[in-house]
């Protein structure tokens, strides 16, 4: 009897073992992002800007694409952490980066048309913009959102974008393949009790995103998001204090999505908002 039981159990944790290997090939068929295995010639040469490039999701993006061979432009707030991710960079061997030192909050289409003119005297083309910066905001109910804070939110998350892509539009098709990655959430595809300003931004991002996409889907130019997923940053503690970090992925771990899009093995790929942790 317990020998018949011990012949179930093993057929069990085969049939079992068969249905994840099978869910792992559905998923890379389903999901070509997550199967993509990026390697140091991935993003050759490719010139990209990586906004909030100091911490998070975008400091390991701006590594990771350095390592994949690509100019990393390094736009952020706080000066200290843009620097150490360019002595990273270099002390990996990556190709020299740029340091952007701009705080969303304030820049104006000014500072965004000088940064296209400095991009197109330095580098002649741009290859990849990664719109990572955000802010959270306060949580809180709709009702309880001050005007200055969604004014505060909308201008980092939102209209910083519009005035960059404003500006960089023409530097953009100087490149034979440029790819534009905007960062969205899951509350910027299904609203969520007090995300307020956040979730608005979000859903915004991916207007915006489609927007371009369609206008341009004739072009050399593609409009894609990204969702990260629930991942180990700052910004991710802050919304959920309680959280036990080590459940979470890190930016690391999600990262193949991320140089996907910027390869040029997606040049067919616009208009979608693709997950790193696909449900
Ligand atoms: P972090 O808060 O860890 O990092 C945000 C980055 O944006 C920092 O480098 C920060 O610079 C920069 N930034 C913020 N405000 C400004 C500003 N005014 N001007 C210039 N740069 C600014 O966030 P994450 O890495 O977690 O998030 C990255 C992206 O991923 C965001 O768009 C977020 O909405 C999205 N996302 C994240 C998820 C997660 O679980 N982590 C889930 C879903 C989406 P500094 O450090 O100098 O302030």
């Amino acid at each position: 009897m317990s020998d018949t039981l011990a012949i179930s159990n093993s057929e069990l944790i085969f049939a079992l073992l068969l249905l994840t290997i099978n869910k792992e090939k559905r998923m890379s068929i389903e999901h070509p992002h997550l199967a993509f295995e990026q390697h140091e010639q991935s993003l050759k040469d490719k010139v990209i800007l990586v906004t909030g490039a100091g911490d998070g999701i975008g400091r390991q993006a701006a590594l990771t694409f350095a390592e994949c061979g690509a100019v990393v432009i390094l736009l952020g707030k706080t000066v200290s952490k843009l620097e150490s991710v360019y002595d990273e960079i270099v002390a990996n061997g990556g190709l020299q980066p740029s340091i952007v030192p701009l705080d969303l909050k304030g820049a104006t289409l000014q500072h965004y048309n000088g940064l296209a003119d400095t991009i197109a005297s330095e580098y002649g083309r741009l290859d990849g913009i990664l719109f990572n910066a955000s802010v959270l905001g306060n949580l809180c109910p709709f009702g309880q959102i001050k005007e200055e804070e969604f004014d505060d939110v909308m201008q980092v998350n939102l209209r910083s974008q519009f005035l960059m892509i404003k500006a960089l539009l023409p530097v953009l098709s100087l490149s034979e393949s440029a790819s534009v990655v905007f960062t969205t959430s899951s509350v910027g595809r299904k609203g969520r009790s007090f995300w307020g300003t956040y979730a608005v931004s979000k859903f915004a991002t991916e207007g915006m995103m489609q927007t371009l996409a369609d206008e341009y889907r004739n072009s050399k130019k593609r409009f894609n998001c990204i969702n990260p997923g629930a991942t180990r940053t700052n910004m991710r503690a802050k919304a959920f204090p309680a959280e036990d970090k080590d459940t979470l992925k890190t930016p690391a771990q999600i990262m193949s999505t991320y140089v996907y899009l910027m390869a040029d093995v997606s040049r067919g790929v616009n208009g979608e908002s693709l997950d790193c942790q696909p449900k």
